[in-house]
């Protein structure tokens, strides 16, 4: 059985390694890329984690969002 999930990538580098290690004083999460160290607060969405294998690695990385739809 498989399960849908979203990625989240770091829009500066591309980089998978996204994490929330602060928070702001009225509570928001703050995503930091753990490559580049570009961060920003965001305000209805959080992380979750867990392990998923190269393909489907490769395939959220061609899927990634851009203005207008999903790049292919
Ligand atoms: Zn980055």
């Amino acid at each position: 059985m498989s399960n849908y999930v979203s990625v989240v990538f770091c829009r500066n580098c591309g980089s998978r390694y996204v994490d929330i290690d602060e928070w702001t004083d009225d509570g928001r999460p703050v995503f930091k890329c753990r490559s580049c160290h570009v961060k920003e607060p965001v305000s209805h969405f959080t992380l979750g984690r867990g392990k998923i294998g190269n393909t489907e690695l490769l395939a959220a990385r061609d899927t990634i969002a851009k203005r207008g739809g999903y790049e292919k």
